[in-house]
């Protein structure tokens, strides 16, 4: 053997990272359970299922190829290699560059020989540039450059349809009397039945853990889910967990899939299948824009920014993210309810309930961070710090987006199902059963007017704001509201 390569959890994949150079006969490869990874925090015990079983199916396959692999649980992923080490002789280590700040630390303080991080379609060096001739970081900017770049969904220097962006169309409330298409099955095998065992867990059929299981996901999406993306993709239902959503980022951010077959698969359906160009570019836009911003933003900002704090919430996390009994809130006891089961929700559940609490309760953003990043299946580091620090609780003072997303009960009485019946009335602020994101949303403008008053894009809620009165009643009930959500009892 002439070099050792050790392939990290989020870059299983034999065409990329520093897989696509490996030769069986001089390269012994490696993976490393490090206790981190399982005892380190409380994970959620399908995210660890999903992770390990999906690393033990591409250790297999690797070695079904041909490959010297070693598969190793260990303390930390420096000892791991220590041990491959031991195991193979005193030889040069390689890997793709980690995807988070402090592996790369890590692993280049040990030592290590990295190739480039191809896992996305923007070489951060290409994402630097682009941010470093920005006055703000608008991502539909960022966007179109990336579309006219990567040539996708393009005639010429025009974009497919006359139009970047199909929003307008789309951000329809949950249809009424609709059959929502059943979500594929994933049948378990022998190695999912013993990482669900040695977890304690009864093994789901939720997640895919090998990349064929991934492409039938992306297969099925594509055919049965694509068309229906665009309109619902900001509704939320009780009626369906998942909607049009394709269910992918776990196989993007684990390596099983890559973003460029993504698209193409997307692309293609729009160009032989007929799906509808609203849909197909929203999606798009999803991939090449919001996945690769956000990873861009994420090396751009630097290792400080997800301990900013600029709102300064101080708040502990709610017992309510924990248990899902511990509210009466319709929406957030569903939700919350989805994440104990599956790992998993969708964009608007994560932002406008569960991110919109943590933003007008003043939570501290870090203890909502590391909550979020234990819970989801599709959590790590690059996408949850930007995504939490910046969007979800406007942590760093609008650096990322230029305002707050806050919103009372009355936008999610219009995009989700879950108002009616709920002890909660969405259109009250004050009141025993007054919804606690209407009373919450006044109460965090109060709070912040004199943050919020020189920023333009806030310029209409402040009006509002200007125009309550009954402001001392909505405090007091503010009060109130807190008290119950840290008892449990709202
Ligand atoms: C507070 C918050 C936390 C989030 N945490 C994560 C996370 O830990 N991991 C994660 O992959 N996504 C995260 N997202 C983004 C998004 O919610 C998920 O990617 C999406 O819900 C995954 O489901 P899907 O594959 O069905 O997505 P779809 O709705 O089908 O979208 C397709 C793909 O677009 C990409 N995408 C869309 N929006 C974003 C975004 N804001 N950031 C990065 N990628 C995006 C994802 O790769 C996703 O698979 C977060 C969003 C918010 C608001
Ligand atoms: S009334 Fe308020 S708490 Fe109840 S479901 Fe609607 S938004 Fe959620």
């Amino acid at each position: 053997m002439k070099r050792i390569l050790y392939a990290a959890f989020d870059q299983l994949n034999l065409n990329y990272g520093v897989l696509k150079t490996a030769n069986p006969g001089e390269d012994a490869i490696v993976l490393v359970e490090s206790a981190r990874m399982t005892i380190g925090r409380p994970w959620h015990k399908e995210r660890l299922f999903f992770l390990f079983s999906s690393a033990r199916h591409f250790a297999l396959e690797l070695e079904t190829r041909g490959f010297t692999v070693l598969y190793l649980q260990a303390a930390t992923t420096l000892e791991g290699i220590a041990e491959a080490k031991k195991t193979f002789g005193e030889l040069p280590v390689y890997c793709a560059e980690p995807s988070s700040h402090v592996q790369m630390r890590l692993l280049s303080e040990a030592g290590m020989h990295f190739v480039p991080n191809d896992f996305f379609l923007t070489p951060r060096a290409l994402f630097f540039q682009w941010a470093e001739k920005q006055k703000s970081y608008v991502m539909e900017n960022f966007y179109r450059a990336q579309r006219v770049r990567l040539n996708i969904l393009m005639q010429g220097a025009d974009p497919v349809g006359g139009r970047w962006n199909y929003d307008a169309d789309n951000r329809l409330p949950p249809p009424k009397n609709y059959t929502w298409p059943d979500y594929l099955e994933h049948e378990r095998d022998a190695i999912d039945l013993a990482v669900a065992k040695q977890l304690g867990i009864e093994a789901t059929k939720t997640w895919a853990t090998t990349r064929a299981g991934a492409l039938r996901q992306l297969e099925y999406f594509v055919s049965t889910h694509l068309a229906g993306f665009g309109p619902y993709e900001d509704a939320i239902t009780k009626e369906n967990w998942a909607l049009h959503h394709s269910l992918l980022s776990p196989y993007l951010n684990n390596g099983l899939l890559h973003a460029e077959e993504v698209v193409a698969a997307a692309v293609s359906a729009f160009e032989t299948q007929g799906a509808p160009i609203g849909s197909v570019e929203a999606f798009v836009r999803q991939i090449i824009g919001w996945r690769e911003y956000i990873n861009g933003m994420y090396w751009f900002l630097g290792e400080d920014y997800r301990n900013e704090n600029q709102l300064g919430a101080t708040r502990k996390l709610l017992p309510l993210y924990r248990d899902s009994s511990k509210t009466k809130m319709n929406c957030v006891k569903s939700v919350v309810q989805d994440v104990e089961q599956r790992s998993w929700t969708h964009h608007i559940p994560r932002l406008m309930v569960l991110s919109n609490l943590a933003l007008t309760t003043g939570t501290n953003p870090q203890e909502f961070l590391d909550w979020m990043r234990e819970q989801f299946i599709d959590a790590t580091d690059w996408v949850m710090v930007p995504n939490i620090i910046g969007m979800a609780t406007h942590a760093d003072g609008g650096k990322l987006m230029t305002k707050p997303y806050a919103s009372g009960g009355a936008y999610l009485n219009k995009m989700t199902d879950h108002c009616k019946g709920c002890f909660y009335d969405p259109k009250k602020r004050t009141g025993d059963d007054a919804c606690p994101f209407t009373t919450l949303y006044w109460d965090f403008l109060d709070r912040h007017k004199d943050a919020f008053k020189k920023n333009h894009r806030m310029f209409q809620q402040m009006s509002g704001l200007n125009r309550l009165s009954d402001l001392p009643e909505v405090r007091v009930r503010a009060e109130e509201v807190l008290r119950g959500l840290g008892a449990g009892s709202i």
